[in-house]
């Protein structure tokens, strides 16, 4: 256990990090317009509180605890441009959904977090992209940078830090607005499976599977999905160390600091390195937390980042994300659940099937295959119940909306057509459908 006085200051929190090697920041290149934006962000109200950051931590407790299930989803990358506040309640809904048909595939209540209200800074494989001819830095989300491919769209600005942040706010407002509508009822997300049932290719299986689900309504409580209704948290990348640590704050009532900028936070694949910057900040945090875990994780880094993130193994502060692609799955994760189990460690274990299955189109569109996704996370299930040990969750990368960026899936779009419907400014989601499609087709095997 942590000692009790074991107080990190405020002060270190702040400082700490800057000490370390610090991957993927911008070049912000006006020290002057960066301090403006720090000071502005210091001086703004929190997005979250201190309460309801532990609330979710004792929620993922109990999915450490194989009592309960998550389901985590949303944009790879939020936009600031985007007027269509709508899709907010699209996505929340949307997620709602999967929450009921994995709460009854599961017999548990389902813990629900949108990667929604922060998700606005991504880290990227090279600095530059280059297109005929031309050289320009790469885009880092909107939080950084624009995606337009123009000298000025992709210079960093600090400023959007600030955006972000305003947006964010108002992006949460709809949330609460869409979660304490009649929307969220336990009904309406039921309504929805059943009319997306009648339409789908594999509609008796997908009938019946609704049915046993409406039948079952008392499993998974009055909330519909929700493990209490209308609770939904908001995550995000805690990618830019600017932003973060600008936005921490120390809780008077107890004295530990916690990010305000979302109630959980994850560390990259890319960014969770031991002596980096990332982990240093992480570890100063009171919030939950998560880290994702890709097939290059060697047992051993894994086992010192766990010390470091949950020194006190405290059950719900740390969630690990597998993330290695449907060919990997299989041999990779085992040794990985082996060892933080023969250690007696707490944490979660929940799929993330997109990152590992990312192939580029005949058009240069960045896609996944919706086979490779579900087969992704059937390996999971497999290896996870195969071990005896709880498959804790998902974390997709979808939308409420009907895009066309994933191929395959019940409604069968093809590379030919992702031009179509392509928004996405960063990683392909899964469309509405394709999202339902997967809960689906996976109650579907673990029931066979
Ligand atoms: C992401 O979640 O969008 C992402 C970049 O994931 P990863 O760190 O697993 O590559
Ligand atoms: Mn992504």
């Amino acid at each position: 256990m942590t000692p009790l006085l074991d107080l990190p200051s405020a002060h270190a929190v702040h400082t700490g990090w800057r000490s370390r090697p610090a991957a993927q920041q911008p070049a912000w290149p006006d020290p002057a317009a960066l301090e403006s934006a720090v000071g502005t962000l210091t001086a703004s109200a929190p997005l979250v509180l201190p309460r309801a950051c532990d609330l979710l931590k004792s929620r993922l407790a109990a999915v450490a605890r194989g009592e309960a299930f998550l389901v985590q989803g949303g944009d790879c990358a939020e936009s600031l441009d985007s007027a269509d506040t709508a899709a907010v309640g699209r996505t929340a809904s949307t997620l709602q959904q999967l929450a009921t048909v994995f709460g009854y595939m599961m017999s548990l209540p389902v813990v629900t977090v949108a990667r929604m209200a922060g998700q606005y800074a991504k880290p990227r494989s090279a600095g530059t992209e280059t297109r005929q001819g031309v050289e320009l830095p790469v885009y880092r989300g909107d939080a950084v940078n624009g995606h337009a491919f123009t000298a000025a769209a992709r210079a960093p600005d600090p400023h959007r830090m600030v955006r972000v942040h305003r947006r964010s706010g108002a992006t949460l407002l709809l949330v609460r607005a869409h979660c304490a509508s009649e929307q969220a009822g336990p009904g309406y997300a039921l309504d929805a499976l059943r009319k997306f049932a009648a339409g789908a290719p594999e509609r008796a299986r997908y009938e019946a599977l609704t049915q046993e689900i409406e039948r079952a309504g008392g499993f998974i409580g009055t909330g519909g999905g929700w493990h209490t209704p209308g609770e939904l948290f908001m995550s995000h990348e805690g990618l830019l160390l600017d932003y973060e640590s600008a936005l921490t704050r120390v809780d008077t009532a107890t004295g530990r600091p916690y990010a305000t900028s979302g109630h959980l936070l994850w560390i990259g694949e890319r960014t969770r390195l031991l002596g980096g910057a990332h982990v240093e900040y992480f570890s100063r945090i009171s919030n939950p937390v998560a880290v994702k875990v890709g097939p290059g994780a060697e047992a051993d880094d894994l086992m010192r980042l766990i010390d470091r993130l949950s020194p006190g193994d405290e059950p719900g502060r740390l969630t690990l994300v597998a993330r290695m692609g449907a060919g990997r799955v299989r041999e990779v994760l085992p040794g990985l659940v082996e060892r933080v189990a023969a250690e007696g460690r707490t944490v979660a274990w929940v799929s993330d099937p997109m990152h590992g299955n990312t192939i580029g189109s005949p058009s240069g569109h960045k896609t996944r295959r919706f086979d490779d996704i579900l087969d992704e996370l059937a390996g999971f299930f497999e290896v996870l119940l195969g071990l005896g040990a709880h498959p804790g969750g998902v974390h997709l990368e979808m939308t409420g909306d009907d895009v066309t960026e994933c191929v395959g899936g019940g409604a069968g779009i093809g590379f030919a057509d992702l031009p179509e419907r392509y928004r996405s400014v960063c990683d392909p989601r899964l469309n509405r459908d394709q999202s339902l499609d997967l809960a689906y087709r996976l109650a579907d095997l673990l029931d066979a």
